[in-house]
């Protein structure tokens, strides 16, 4: 394991169902197949791909909430991929998930304090009840809200305050990573920029590293130091984040990026730019997966599979047989935005990350949100 990671999966593959045998009339589905990266200890790391691309599997792969069908995973110089009982304990107070739905993951029958203590009991039971109970008050405080918070039930809050409860809730074991399933995407646009905020500055603060799973490109821009792109259970191009969006090698990464609204010019249609749905899971294209929607695909592209290489700058892979040809070929990416949401978004994009509060990204002073 590399000694700067902190998670590293080495050619992870997750089949679903066995599609042999008379009681399985549903085929396989092969949801991620052959992932292997490498997050390091401290940054902020996503993952961004479509529905469907396996990007949530993958999540659960390598928080051990489920087992590989191949591959290993490991976890702080040590492999967790068939972890149980107490060393499967310890792992989970090390690895957090925060979940997309503020409103369903939190028990409604559990007092806020009751909800963020929890976790408190399992993994610091030697923290009697009233020293929960400050640390219960000291985490509430720490994601924004108020001690006496902890009287209240989770439908007394708005979403961003129960996301935050989520958060607190996540913080309580101390852990060393947390990854996000699409954090803020439940969320009203208004609300998403503090959330993210709080993300990053908890990153910073303490040290965290985090992985955030997504769909929308516009949403990790500020807030992740590297991205990985996922196409129905492969990664096909991953690197810096900024060097990803300025100068994106593979088609399918050129295509979400060109899907962002632009500012000046019109809406543009994903769908007219990436041509068709993704194929199904259960039956991918051989060769290139994308090969199917893929503007500038070639003979060799449906037999060969394309692995991923070093592109010019050194921090940046792509897996593609054409990347080269192609960067010159394809329009300008466009990562400007319009439309009143999305520009409403990025105005609170740029204000945290240009002024007033702050992302782990930028070390400016603090202004809760
Ligand atoms: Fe397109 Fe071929 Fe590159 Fe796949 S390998 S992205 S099909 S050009």
């Amino acid at each position: 394991m590399n000694r700067d990671a902190i998670l590293e999966a080495v050619d992870v593959v997750k089949h679903f169902g066995t599609g042999d045998g008379w009681l399985s009339k549903t085929p396989v589905v092969q949801a991620v197949d052959g992932v292997s990266l490498s997050i390091r200890r401290g940054e902020t790391f996503a993952i961004v791909g479509e529905s469907g691309c396996g990007k949530s599997t993958l999540a659960r792969l390598l928080m051990r909430l489920l087992t590989p069908t191949s591959g290993t995973v490991s976890f702080d110089g040590r492999e967790i991929s068939a972890t149980k009982g107490e060393a499967l304990k310890t792992l989970r107070g090390e690895m957090q998930f925060i979940f997309q739905d503020p409103f369903s993951s939190l028990n409604p029958r559990m007092t806020v304090g009751k909800l963020v203590g929890e976790p408190l009991e399992v993994h610091a039971p030697e923290l009697g009840k009233e020293n929960r109970r400050a640390k219960v008050a000291q985490l509430l405080r720490q994601v924004g809200l108020r001690a006496e918070h902890a009287d209240r039930y989770p439908h007394e809050f708005s979403g961003g305050q129960r996301q935050r409860i989520g958060i607190a809730r996540a913080l309580a074991s101390e852990p060393k990573l947390i990854i996000g399933d699409e954090p803020v995407s439940a969320l009203d646009v208004s609300v998403q920029a503090q959330v993210i905020n709080l993300l990053g500055d908890l990153s910073r603060d303490l040290g965290l590293t985090l992985v955030i799973i997504a769909h929308d490109l516009g949403v990790i821009r500020h807030m992740s130091d590297r991205v990985a792109v996922m196409y129905l259970g492969r990664i096909v191009e991953i690197g810096d984040t900024e060097d990803v969006y300025t100068a994106p090698r593979h088609p399918y990464t050129q295509a979400l990026l060109a899907s962002i609204p632009s500012m000046s010019g019109p809406q543009v249609d994903h769908e007219a730019i990436v041509l068709g749905e993704m194929p199904s899971p259960t039956a991918p294209p051989p060769g290139c997966r994308f090969h199917t929607r893929c503007p500038f695909a070639q003979e060799r592209c449906k037999t060969e599979v394309p692995v991923l290489s070093d592109t010019h700058s050194g921090t940046h892979q792509v897996a593609c047989h054409f990347w080269d040809s192609i960067t010159a070929e394809a329009p300008p990416v466009n990562t400007e935005r319009s439309s009143a949401a999305v520009e409403a978004r990025f105005a609170l994009y740029r204000a945290a990350t240009e002024g007033g509060t702050v992302t782990h990204k930028t070390n400016q002073p603090t202004e809760r949100t």
